[in-house]
């Protein structure tokens, strides 16, 4: 079986993790969390980082920072993962949602300026798949309307826009440290931001928001959602090798580029647009409706054969948990429904061989001629 994603442990990885068990720093106490959240920050130009437990954590912080709540609209994708809609929901706002942009699969930047209220209090950009979104127009917009944006880079450690570093564009930008992410600390997140009152926000809701003169005493709830020693351990290590990383990705994306791109029943990524070069944090690909066969049909044969794949995202307009709630009635995003219903993506993992690349090509040629 190939899977769909194998993460690449290195001996300097084992051994940096070693090191900190060693030291006896197994909570979040201890120099290995700072010194993780310094170095990441520092990698995207940013003064501040805020480790925490996922990616999902810290979008929930990002939104409690910015004190969005009830009555507050928030624009984000239909398409992408549930944190940031969840996130908004659970604090009493709005999810107010953008279709996506056929090319890039990133969220359509010129159907935002139709959907700001007075009640806009941002805009979550995410980035998917392994192209940006295009930022420039959006940080207009943003400042022209007063609008706070949280960045979702989950997918983007290492990607630049225009040259700068994703991550460096949000009022506060997030990061996911997952397994299937390029930096990986198994589970984990990370907040960035260069807004010192926003960073100490952050850290309070991080850890409970303990009180500062007397620690039981409460102004206000916040969470658990510290990152361990363990974890900032085994990050801090793979930082060194970043640029590797990324190359290899792109590396994985070209050659499934150059082996699949006859193949008449696919529409593939690009590799890049005028503002950013692909990162593949997955390869993703689009089987057209004129396919012999159906998406579900085709992931089941390969998965038979061997080949693990996944499914893209599901639009937040059609998740029954927010319909449920009686959000986005009759809403329609034509493009995202479409990516939804087609896309999925090949093994991209960092363990990935070459030659697994190629039979993974093979297998799909054959059952799609
Ligand atoms: C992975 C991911 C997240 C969530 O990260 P977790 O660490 O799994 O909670 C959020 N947004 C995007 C775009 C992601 O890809």
């Amino acid at each position: 079986m190939i899977p769909v994603n194998e993460p690449r442990i290195t001996k300097a990885e084992k051994e940096a993790v070693a090191a900190c068990l060693e030291q006896g720093w197994i909570s979040s106490e201890g120099p290995f969390v700072p010194r993780f959240e310094e170095a990441f920050a520092r990698l995207v130009n940013r003064r501040r980082g805020i480790a925490v437990a996922n990616g999902t954590a810290a979008l929930e912080i990002a939104v409690k920072a910015l004190g969005i709540g009830q009555g507050d609209e928030v624009i984000m994708p239909t398409l992408t993962i549930i944190s940031p809609a969840a996130a908004v929901v659970r604090c009493g706002a709005l999810p107010v949602l953008v279709d996506s942009e056929r090319r890039t699969w990133n969220m359509d930047v010129g159907q935002i300026e139709g959907k700001i209220t007075p009640r806009t209090r941002a805009i979550i950009v995410v980035h998917l798949y392994g192209l940006p979104v295009d930022m420039d127009p959006l940080l207009n917009l943003a400042a022209r309307y007063g609008l706070s944006v949280i960045e979702d880079a989950a997918e983007m450690h290492g990607q630049t826009y225009r040259g700068r570093p994703c991550g460096s564009f949000g009022t506060l930008s997030t990061f996911s440290f997952y397994a299937n992410k390029h930096i990986t600390t198994g589970e984990g997140g990370i907040i960035v931001t260069d807004d010192d009152e926003l960073d100490g926000r952050c850290r309070s809701l991080r850890n409970l928001c303990f009180g500062e003169e007397h620690r039981f005493v409460h102004q206000e709830m916040g969470w658990n959602y510290r990152l361990t020693s363990i974890q900032a351990a085994l990050g801090l290590s793979q930082l060194d090798r970043l640029g590797e990383i990324v190359r290899r990705k792109r590396r994985i994306g070209g050659l499934y580029t150059e082996r699949l791109q006859d193949i008449e029943a696919l529409e593939l990524p690009p590799a890049a647009t005028d503002y950013g070069e692909n990162i593949y944090w997955v390869y993703g690909l689009i089987l057209k409706e004129t396919a012999s066969l159906t998406k579900r049909e085709l992931m089941a044969r390969l998965a038979a054969l061997g080949v693990g794949t996944r499914p893209f995202f599901w639009p937040m307009h059609e998740q029954p948990v927010f319909q449920r709630q009686g959000l986005f009635p009759g809403e329609a995003y034509p493009v995202a429904e479409r990516l939804a219903r087609q896309g999925f993506y090949l093994p991209s993992g960092l363990a990935l061989e070459d030659e697994q690349i190629e039979q993974v090509a093979a297998v799909l040629r054959r059952e799609l001629s």
